[in-house]
């Protein structure tokens, strides 16, 4: 389903009415629900308990009080001590029980409510990222819509306010009110006849479906904006994050920074206010008019019960006071109302996460064979006339491409940017899979392995890679993760890559944090945190990967530290597959073959000096294109990569 027919499935308004209601009212309730067995009996057992005693206390404060009103006279007349003074003080002592009891539990009630917020909530965070690792692929974290529910399921957890723990409480908190309902409604019908108490009855559900179906309304609003919160979010992590601060002060962003933040703000208010107008104010004038008609008729009946002398003192005032109580339930639950609506959004958009991943696993590697990868590529790596599409409605990046990566050699592909090179790379790691063709390893479909053996097979320096807020182990060692941290194999995979020095002069070593922003940190230089990034996919080698990527691993060096690491790089990872995606051609002439990659297809291939011999080849003339620039030559001698063991490498060319 595409990102705008799921938009519409869920404005506010859409789908038949009780279609809607059931999926806008019962349905997140039951999704509440849901967490309820996880609270814990004995929580639940207090919970239950208290909000029953919250529920009846107020009825039995209407009824003492009431009797005790209606013992006045007789306990007037009859004077201290006789049995109807010592039944006014009991019932009078009961009643100052009942509402002393109440003001007791309320807090209470806030407290375990709290409790089961956080249990609640810790379950659902785990879920969370549970959920959003489930996929294998990352279509899900590149698709709006499931960002947008995504972002409308953490946000109110960030925040801690109104979150499905908070609406689990709330939904608990509920028994409370209802019980109370049904009470006051029993003393209007035993004071005042079935006619007053159900018209009592019907006039606060009245009230109440008028509060709570506007506050549902109100709330599919966050649905409709989460698209523009996620939006704020951005724009106020670059102002005020370290990660963009050079740039904003530098190009003196600060100002377009407000001002587009301004805009997404008022924008976001703006269709808050629109829909509040629209959804609280015409029902809310309704309602109320059909609410005061409600209340009239009931009281009338109790004083008309009075005029007739159907209805006693005690009778009347019980009757009144459970009128009163009984309409206030009419209004919202503070306890209850918002903080179950908004927690339901929130849940509503996890289950909606949740539904868009399991829409792509049969998509992506889960759905697929449980094949040891381990070892492989032992001959080749081939993709047969692959196709792939970011989406069904974009033009295809690949297009019927066949190419071979023979094992234990190093293939260089290059081609224009936006070629297709990083997206071949992503569906070689399984990130996605092709639209139609196949990638077969050692022969078999690459489906037929189980994913995470395979990847565990493949070692990856991406253009985008990340710089991990850890220390310089912990960088190197993330290789292989699956491994025992192994500090001789990470100072090696350090050495491979010119970092040793620099290693060995840092004030805790290995243990050094790679960042300012914690003690005893230090900053890399973008060279050197290319190198970092490198060295995390040497360690993976070193650890038993077979198949190294490296795409565009030299982008962030001078071309004379390029050359130099390029240099040891032939030694480095002899014996590996190498695929070595550059758009420096100097860079991959001692490749054993280079592709060049056109149109979503293989343009050429061969060895450099193959390529360069073709006659009004594509490759050639980009070389000499490049050649001129740089004043690149062509006759540098150059060793091609021969299959042997990975190398223990030197620390020559550390400050190249
Ligand atoms: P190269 O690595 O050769 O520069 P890429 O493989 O990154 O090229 O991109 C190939 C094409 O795919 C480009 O047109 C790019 O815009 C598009 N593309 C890349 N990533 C995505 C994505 N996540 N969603 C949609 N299109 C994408």
């Amino acid at each position: 389903m595409s990102t705008r027919s799921r938009r519409a499935d869920r404005g506010p308004g859409s789908a038949s009415p009780t279609a809607a209601w059931w999926r806008d009212a019962v349905q997140p309730r039951l999704d509440i629900a849901r967490h309820v067995p996880h609270v814990g009996a004995g929580l639940i057992a207090v919970v239950t308990a208290v909000n029953v005693a919250l529920g009846v206390l107020p009825i039995v404060f209407v009824i003492t009080s009431s009797v005790m009103v209606g013992l006045v006279p007789a306990a007037i007349e009859q004077g201290t001590g006789s049995p109807s003074w010592t039944r006014m003080i009991y019932m009078f002592l009961a009643a100052a029980g009942a509402f002393l009891g109440r003001q007791v539990l309320t807090p209470l009630q806030i407290a375990l409510g709290e409790l089961v917020k956080r249990r609640v909530d810790g379950r659902v965070i785990d879920e969370i990222v549970a959920v959003a690792l489930r996929s294998p692929g990352i279509a899900v974290m590149e698709d709006q819509a499931a960002l947008d529910d995504l972002k409308l399921a953490t946000s109110r957890l960030e925040h801690g306010t109104e979150t499905p723990g908070i609406a689990t409480a709330g939904l608990l908190a509920l028994a409370a009110r209802y019980l109370q309902l049904a009470g006051f409604t029993g003393i209007v019908v035993w004071a005042a006849g079935w006619p007053a108490g159900l018209a009592l009855l019907a006039t606060v559900l009245l009230f109440r479906r008028g509060q709570r179906g506007g506050l549902r309304r109100f709330s599919k609003v966050w649905e409709e904006v989460a698209g523009l919160i996620r939006r704020g979010d951005y724009l106020r992590e670059v102002a005020t994050g370290p990660g963009a601060a050079k740039e904003v002060r530098i190009y003196g962003l600060h100002r377009w920074l407000t001002s587009h933040y301004q805009r997404v703000s008022m924008e976001r208010l703006r269709t808050i206010w629109r829909w509040r107008r629209r959804v609280y104010l015409q029902p809310y004038l309704y309602y109320s008019a059909l609410g005061v008609l409600g209340a009239t008729y009931v009281v009338f009946t109790l004083t008309d019960g009075v005029a007739a002398g159907t209805v006693s003192l005690t009778a009347l005032s019980m009757g009144l006071q459970a009128v009163i109580a009984g309409l206030m339930l009419g209004a919202a639950y503070p306890e209850s109302d918002v903080p179950t609506q908004f927690g339901m959004v929130a849940e509503s958009g996890l289950r909606r996460f949740q539904a868009r991943v399991a829409e792509d696993l049969p998509h992506t590697a889960a759905g697929a064979g449980s094949g040891d990868a381990t070892g492989r590529p032992a001959r080749s790596v081939r993709f047969v006339d692959v196709s792939f599409a970011y989406a069904p409605d974009s033009p295809n990046v690949l297009d019927g491409l066949d190419l071979e990566l023979p094992a234990g050699r190093c293939t260089a592909i290059v081609g224009v940017n936006g070629a297709g090179k990083t997206t071949l790379v992503k569906l070689l790691t399984r990130l996605y899979e092709p639209t139609s063709g196949r990638i077969e390893v050692d022969g078999a479909d690459l489906r037929s392995y189980d994913v995470d053996g395979w990847r565990r097979q493949v070692s990856v320096v991406f253009q985008d890679f990340i710089r991990y807020e850890l220390s310089l182990a912990d960088n190197v060692a993330y290789g292989a993760p699956h491994a025992a941290r192994d500090d001789r194999e990470i100072t090696a995979a350090l050495a491979d890559v010119g970092l040793l020095g620099l290693a060995e002069e840092l004030p805790l070593r290995l243990d050094t944090p790679l960042s300012r922003l914690y003690p005893g940190g230090i900053d890399l230089s973008g060279g050197q945190w290319q190198r970092i990034a490198i060295a995390r996919a040497m360690y993976a080698l070193r650890t038993g990967a077979r198949l190294l990527v490296l795409d565009e691993p030299t982008s962030a060096m001078d071309v004379r530290a390029e050359a130099a690491f390029l240099d040891r790089f032939v030694d480095l990872v002899r014996g590996a597959t190498t695929v070595l995606i550059s758009h420096r051609l100097s860079s991959v002439q001692r490749a054993d073959q280079i592709i060049v990659i056109d149109g979503g297809r293989v343009a050429e291939r061969g060895t450099h000096e193959e390529l360069m011999a073709l006659p009004a080849g594509r490759y050639g003339q980009l070389y000499r294109l490049q050649a001129e620039r740089f004043n690149l030559t062509d006759d540098r001698p150059r060793a091609r990569l021969a299959p042997t063991r990975p190398g223990r490498g030197t620390d020559r060319d550390r400050d190249a």
